[in-house]
């Protein structure tokens, strides 16, 4: 090695002839050249802060291209420079978590608050509004209208699940001629599943452009993506994870990603540079891991989940079932769902007859089904909204969202769905 530019890499490969692979195809193998180390058919643990220059020259040009002083050669990639900037675990996962939303780029963090909270902050500014929708997941909502306003940014929410047409007028004028620089979106929503159109909120995030800036629309894919739903296909700028969830999908690790195309990405990968939240080496050997799993597990989860509604919506002690498998052709939600999303996923809100006493005696007997908060691992789970992830939130506004007392939020996993279905049977007879 000389000083030369790294060459670009030729395992990025995703046809063969004409043929394109899919993702689950390239898991295993995309981004990653064994002959780099030592043949390992799989991609070390590059558990290192620091890395060498083979040449002072060489030094120059990574940091040339690492801070933009100039533009990268026609096949020249980023050097490797130091684990905060760049790791081959993470810039690997980066690749291989943007082949399944068809992202230009991807950055990988060490939760997704981590990826929340470092988008958020790179586009917002003192005196600007965040418009987003509601429910949101409770750190998101905490950090939203609790942390962004002691920096000066003003949060104006509107309900999931109704049409921008009825919504709308009152996010305008919540808004007033402040700067928007950012549409946030949880779609479906956590916990009540309820819907929010993309391309509608794209559509509507282009009116409040001001003094030629348009809002960028960025959409929390926890719950569906990466297999059911692509927000950018539909409009979006910006897809984020918490990829403890689905994607890392073990329940044995944290982590977070967000994605889109080059320029919108730009920015947030280099506040995550500076606050220092990129996913660590081990995190990043771990969802890869995960990922050569991802379709086998999202798929075996969404069937479960199949039967485990038909059981509840059929049960005489259950009022309600939300559950986007079971919505009605001629609910407004069905036409959103159709348009939006490729399969139903694993997560299903219930209501129990009884309020808060019914859902803990049912909570409380459950054996095979673990008492837990979280969603998307291998194991099922099941909580309790109102008194656990969605607490902060006061019990009118609860309401208001569809958080009942009696509503359970629970996570299908990949067990047998006649074992999981003896389970809720038995701590149905409980409540
Ligand atoms: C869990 C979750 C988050 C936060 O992710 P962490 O990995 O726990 O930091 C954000 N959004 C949604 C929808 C979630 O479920």
């Amino acid at each position: 090695m000389t000083g030369d530019p790294v060459p670009k890499a030729t395992y990025k490969k995703r046809r063969i002839g004409g043929h394109e692979l899919r993702p689950e195809s390239i898991m295993m193998s995309y981004g990653y050249d064994p002959m780099l180390s030592e043949g390992a058919i799989k991609c070390p643990i590059f558990q290192t802060s620091t890395f060498v220059f083979p040449t002072a020259e060489a030094g120059k040009a990574f940091f040339e291209l690492a801070y933009g002083l100039r533009e990268p050669g026609p096949s020249e990639e980023p050097g490797l420079i130091y684990s905060r900037l760049n790791n081959p675990d993470l810039e690997i996962l980066e690749d291989r978590l943007a082949v399944w939303d068809g992202a230009e780029a991807c950055a990988a963090f060490e939760s997704g608050m981590a990826a929340i909270a470092t988008t958020l902050l790179a586009y917002l500014r003192p005196g600007d509004v965040l418009v987003h929708s509601e429910p949101l997941y409770g750190g998101s909502e905490h950090f939203i209208t609790t942390t962004l306003p002691e920096f000066g940014v003003t949060p104006v929410g509107f309900p999931a699940g109704h049409a921008m047409a009825t919504v709308g007028e009152r996010v305008r004028t919540g808004v007033g001629n402040r700067r928007v620089p950012i549409v946030y979106l949880e779609t479906p929503a956590n916990p009540t599943n309820a819907m929010i159109d993309i391309a509608e909120v794209v559509a509507f995030a282009r009116t409040l452009a001001s003094g030629g800036a348009i809002p960028i629309v960025v959409v929390d894919n926890t719950f569906l993506g990466p297999l059911w739903q692509h927000p950018l296909r539909h409009g979006a700028d910006l897809v984020i994870y918490s990829a403890t969830k689905f994607i890392g999908g073990h329940s044995d690790l944290i982590a977070g990603a967000a994605l889109g195309r080059q320029s919108a990405m730009a920015p947030v990968r280099a506040l995550r540079t500076f606050m220092g939240t990129m996913a660590g080496p081990w995190t990043g050997w771990l969802m890869m891991r995960s990922l050569e799993t991802l379709k086998m597990r999202m798929t075996a989860q969404m069937k479960n989940a199949r039967y485990v509604a038909d059981f509840l919506a059929e049960h005489a002690k259950v009022r309600a079932v939300h559950y986007l498998g079971l919505l009605r052709e001629d609910d407004p939600q069905f036409a959103v769902y159709r348009k939006q999303c490729m399969g139903p996923g694993s997560l299903i809100a219930f209501e129990l007859d009884g309020g808060e006493v019914g859902a803990f005696r049912f909570l409380n007997a459950l054996k095979l089904v673990k008492l837990a908060v979280s969603l998307g691992g291998t194991e099922s789970l099941a909580e309790h909204p109102g008194t656990m992830t969605h607490a902060d939130i006061p019990p009118d506004d609860q309401v208001r969202m569809g958080i009942t007392p009696g509503l359970v939020r629970m996570s299908v996993g990949v067990e047998h769905f006649e074992d999981l279905i003896a389970d809720l049977r038995q701590a149905l007879d409980a409540v």
